[in-house]
């Protein structure tokens, strides 16, 4: 529920989805959160298998790391890590419990 006050959304309402086929893991969305939110992590191999075509290619060729959304609840929805992605893969999401 967004905070009534100041009319900004409480931490945790929205949160950054990371579009895997489109990450390349070059990690600028990283030290641009300001609240610690996301990290670089390897691919686990079944997400590996559920990339696109081409998405597995741009994974092999960046090392398998991708972007992570470790702490959602900490996402205060401030957009600097969307503006940060040189790829475009960042979204905030409205993530219902
Ligand atoms: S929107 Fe702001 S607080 Fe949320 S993950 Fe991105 S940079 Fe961090």
């Amino acid at each position: 529920m967004p905070h009534q006050k100041d009319c900004k959304p409480e931490p945790g309402f929205l949160q950054p989805a990371i579009d895997l086929n489109a990450c390349e893991g070059k990690g600028p969305c990283i030290p641009a959160c300001p609240y610690g939110v996301l990290e670089l992590k390897l691919l686990t191999g079944g997400e590996f298998r559920q990339l696109s075509f081409f998405g597995r290619i741009k994974t092999r060729v960046h090392g398998r790391e991708k972007a992570a959304v470790s702490f959602p609840e900490k996402c205060h929805a401030c957009g600097t890590c969307v503006t940060a992605c040189p790829e475009k893969a960042i979204t905030l999401t409205r993530f219902l419990p």
